[in-house]
């Protein structure tokens, strides 16, 4: 008899778990669905604005990028995906400045580490989320990140080229004052060798009038 009570116990059970999966599967029949449609949903997916795709450099609306050229992104990559290539240029007051010729960026060698964006001083780097970067050669994930051509720096006022001029030629005057005193000293210090051992006064001995 326990047998049978048994039977329909675990009967009803079995029923009460097929309904209920049963309600599940029907909620998920009539939920509408979220299959997402790539490619076709191209213009409306959401990539998170935090996902790492490609290295950037940060322009702003007049074209310019914050990159000084100082390289310390290169040297902290880890894996040597970033070429920093430089060139010096002269400034209106008349000193070399380096400058910025080519970044070259490997994306097919990054690890997304992002260790040149936090160590960029100038916080010249970004990633951008642009997550379609598939191509048929390894090469074309070879990219210059300085893309734009280089807006030119303002023109100097004529206060400052003045100021320019002056500070140059202070510079100058400067350098060729250090440059006759270090060869009058040392036109000194060749007479002084030159003159005979006699003729020096012995130490502590009074120089003559
Ligand atoms: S991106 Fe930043 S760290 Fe790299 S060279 Fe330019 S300024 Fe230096
Ligand atoms: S994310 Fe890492 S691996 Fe990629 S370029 Fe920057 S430092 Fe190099």
């Amino acid at each position: 008899m326990g047998s049978v009570k048994d039977y329909f116990s675990s009967l009803g059970t079995g029923i009460a778990s097929l309904v209920k999966g049963l309600t599940v599967t029907g909620k998920e029949f009539v939920t509408p669905k979220i299959t997402e449609k790539y490619p076709e949903n191209r213009e409306t997916q959401h990539v998170a604005q935090r996902f790492r795709a490609c290295l950037e450099l940060i322009y702003d609306k007049d074209g310019r990028h914050k990159c000084i050229a100082c390289g310390t992104c290169e040297r902290n990559c880890p894996n040597g995906t970033i070429t920093v290539e430089t060139k010096m240029v002269e400034t209106p007051d008349g000193k070399k400045k380096k400058k910025l010729d080519r970044y070259i960026y490997d994306l097919g060698s990054c690890t997304f580490c992002q260790l040149c964006v936090t160590s960029c001083p100038t916080n010249a780097l970004d990633f951008s989320n642009d997550f379609e970067q598939a191509v048929f050669t390894r090469s074309k994930l070879v990219k210059q990140l300085n893309y734009l051509p280089e807006v030119p720096d303002p023109e100097p006022t004529p206060e400052e080229l003045a100021a320019a001029e002056a500070a140059k030629k202070a510079r100058i005057e400067a350098a060729m004052k250090a440059a006759a005193e270090k060869k009058a000293a040392a036109a000194a210090a060749a007479q002084s060798d030159e003159t005979p051992a006699a003729d020096k006064p012995a130490e502590g001995e009074a120089k003559p009038e």
